[in-house]
């Protein structure tokens, strides 16, 4: 579901591929042969189907099946012509062919190409996971070529394929295609085979002519290098009295860096004042009085207060920049930040007509997460308008001893941390190697409370390899596989941080395999979306340490534990607010320039910092929420990372407290839910839909737990 969730907000090479017919680019990377600026003329053979072969095709099936199949066949027919092209032939013949009226041919029909989505996908997973190999898995120096099989994408051409050959609109003709409210609506009543078919169509709901599909796939590159190339050298960002605190060296990409940067600086003794430069810098980058100059140029000195440049002082440039040039020019950043949303919007806004389901970027960025926007909008602000804001405000004053500053929304509660070199005696030990790791699992199943057979079960459907990066879950996308655990052992064996994240991944391993394994239909395994997974495998990471036979966190370190989710959903729920209102405005305002776009934004940031920030933070004006480098490189994905904190505490909620053995029933009960709607997943495991209640309740029960 991720990668629906980014293709379709971005429309990027990760769904379709970038370069025409030949292999897909590396999303981070542009796409050479791709058109610079958006196609908006569709090629003639791409031409729509006309409204009287629509009606043609009709009268003849009803002709042939009789008025009884009216509805079914206007309907299909509708799903059909919306995306069939004058170059696909045909369209009575094919409807006449291929349309079902008898329910056991439909069941046939259903059943196969259910078993051929499951094997499709299962098997691209594999010849991904094959050119992956050993550039994910630990096997030693690395050939020239690993870069290029890994950035080979075999699915990339797949929606596309299944439309040339026709089988998309076979099950477009038979099964209804669903809007997200028809789903929403229906939610309490469906059969899981209607979820399943559901599920089905959904696959072919969009067909976008290959050229639109490079230009918005070029958008997206463009944004990245864009972003790739954004560094600020520190060692030259002055403070508001012309002090140089940042040590040398320091190249800091925007927004990531520069936040974690400002995170760090809570232990500095020089912290506020580099926290109050960072400010200043990302409010200069959102309103784009940067001086074009200083971006990625160690040669220049700058001042963000006053925003004079000047030539570095000897002795502090950095090496590595000494290409950059020296002259001094204070001429702003002319809007090449906005011109990459405009680009987005653009291509974006020439896809709306083929996408008949969801129309619009911000429908098919709801209609990939399967939530209604007014229900996430409602969300966030229930999130940005809770009183415990002000509480923990209060909290962070007496930690700080001084009044909050608009940086403090980037503060850390701090997470206490344990006695880990004792706990990396402890692992050495026990995983010298992954093997040693992987014939461990049916006892931590065990100890985790599921049976003895469940835990043989579910342990003979997972194998870990030696991960390169720090750790990563594989699962398999059709029975006969097994999922993948990638764990990284250093030489003297595995470190607490290593196994804390091993049992992380393993949480998913055991989800990818009851809800592949024991799913009723295949077409609905796995589950709503990536923050349920990662909800899930964090159940079996808070029990790392009960597995070690150690007592597990309590107190101080779970209750900053809480407040750090807290203060973080409440931080991007006010950046997902800004970026969708800006999306509004820019169907409202379609024709609008960067420089309009950038108003629009810096004014948006504005309000709702006055409104929901302000009182706790200060600061009037304060464009800060606009500076996150997501809503350039794939606009509209920021309120997934709100819900995903709201759903990981509710699932936690509904856990909580139970014994081993009914955890361990409950967690393999929720993983075979599958891929249904997240409202629908969350009542069927907890009683209740995805609700900011969880979340808010535990922040409340942790801040009064300093009170007592
Ligand atoms: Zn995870």
């Amino acid at each position: 579901m991720l990668n629906r969730v980014i293709s379709i907000a971005a429309f990027g090479a990760l769904l379709v591929g970038g370069c025409s017919g030949k292999k897909a680019c590396p999303p981070s990377t542009p796409c050479p042969e791709a058109p610079k600026t958006a196609v908006t003329q569709t090629a003639p053979k791409e031409a729509p189907v006309t409204p009287a072969a629509i009606a043609d095709a009709k009268a003849k099936l009803i002709a042939k099946h009789g008025e009884a199949h009216r509805a079914e066949i206007e309907r299909g027919v509708d799903q059909v012509g919306k995306l069939w092209r004058t170059s696909d032939g045909d369209l009575t013949a094919f409807c006449m062919e291929q349309f079902l009226p008898d329910p056991a041919a439909r069941d046939a029909l259903f059943t196969r190409l259910q078993e051929m989505s499951e094997q499709m996908k299962g098997h691209f997973l594999e010849l991904g996971r094959t050119a992956r190999w050993n550039t994910e898995v630990d096997t030693g120096p690395m050939a020239p070529v690993e870069p290029l099989l890994a950035a080979y994408d075999p699915s990339a051409h797949s929606v596309e394929d299944m439309f040339t050959a026709k089988v998309a609109f076979a099950a477009l003709l038979n099964f209804p295609l669903t809007t997200l409210s028809d789903r929403i609506k229906s939610s309490d009543t469906w059969t899981r085979r209607q979820w399943a078919e559901a599920k089905l169509t959904r696959k072919y709901d969009t067909r976008v002519p290959s050229a639109l599909l490079q230009a918005a796939s070029s958008a997206e590159a463009a944004a990245d290098q864009y972003i790739a190339g954004y560094y600020l050298w520190m060692h030259h960002v002055l403070t508001e009295d012309g002090k140089r605190l940042f040590p040398a060296k320091k190249h800091l990409i925007t927004h990531w860096n520069l936040r974690d940067e400002l995170k760090a600086n809570y232990e500095d003794k020089d912290g506020l004042a580099k926290q109050r430069v960072i400010v200043k810098v990302m409010e200069r980058i959102v309103t784009q009085t940067i001086p074009k100059a200083v971006v990625d140029n160690p040669n220049l000195d700058w001042n963000p207060f006053t925003n004079k440049v000047t030539a570095a002082e000897a002795g502090t440039i950095e090496e590595e920049g000494a290409s950059k040039p020296k002259e001094v020019v204070d001429t702003r950043e002319p809007d090449a930040r906005f011109e990459n949303v405009k680009a987005h919007f653009v291509a974006g806004k020439a896809i709306d007509p083929y996408s008949p389901i969801a129309p619009s970027v911000i429908e098919r960025a709801f209609d990939a997460a399967e939530m209604p926007e007014d229900r996430v909008r409602k969300m966030l602000v229930e999130i940005l308008e809770s009183p415990l804001a002000a509480d923990a405000a209060k909290e962070m004053e007496k930690k700080l001893g001084r009044k909050l500053e608009p940086s403090d929304i980037w503060y850390e509660f701090g997470q206490a941390t344990g006695p880990e070199t004792e706990l990396d005696a402890i692992t050495t030990k026990k995983y010298p190697t992954p093997q040693a790791f992987e014939k461990d699992i049916p006892r931590i199943l065990r100890d985790l409370g599921f049976s003895a057979e469940r835990a043989q079960y579910v342990a003979e459907h997972i194998t870990v390899d030696a991960s390169r990066g720090a750790g990563h879950a594989m699962g398999a996308e059709r029975r006969g596989d097994k999922a993948h655990l990638r764990t990284r052992v250093e030489k003297g064996g595995m470190t607490y941080k290593g196994y804390n994240i091993a049992v992380h991944e393993l949480g998913h391993n055991v989800e990818q395999t009851f809800s592949l394994y024991d799913i009723d239909y295949t077409l609905l395994a796995g589950v709503p979306n990536t923050a349920f997974t990662e909800a899930l495998a964090f159940l079996f990471q808070a029990r790392d340490l009960d597995l070690l036979g150690r007592p597990a966190p309590g107190g101080e370190a779970e209750r900053e534990r809480v407040l750090d989710a807290f203060w973080n959903t409440r931080e991007i729920a006010g950046s997902a607010l800004v970026e969708l209102d800006v999306w509004h405005w820019l169907y409202a305002h379609p024709a609008a320039t960067a420089a309009e776009i950038r108003e629009a934004t810096v004014k948006t940031a504005q309000d709702v910092w006055n409104k929901y920030y302000a009182p706790t933070l200060g600061g009037k004006d304060i464009p800060l929420l606009g500076i996150y480098s997501h809503t350039i490189t794939s606009p509209l994905y920021l309120f997934n990372y709100v819900l995903g904190h709201l759903i990981a505490f509710q699932v936690e909620e509904h856990v909580a407290g139970k014994d081993k053995a009914t955890f361990a029933k409950e967690f393999e009960r929720i993983c075979k839910l599958g891929a249904i709607l997240p409202d629908a997943w969350m009542k069927q495991a907890t009683g209740k839909p995805v609700t900011t209640q969880p979340l808010l309740d535990a922040t409340a029960r942790a801040l009064a737990a300093k009170k007592t």
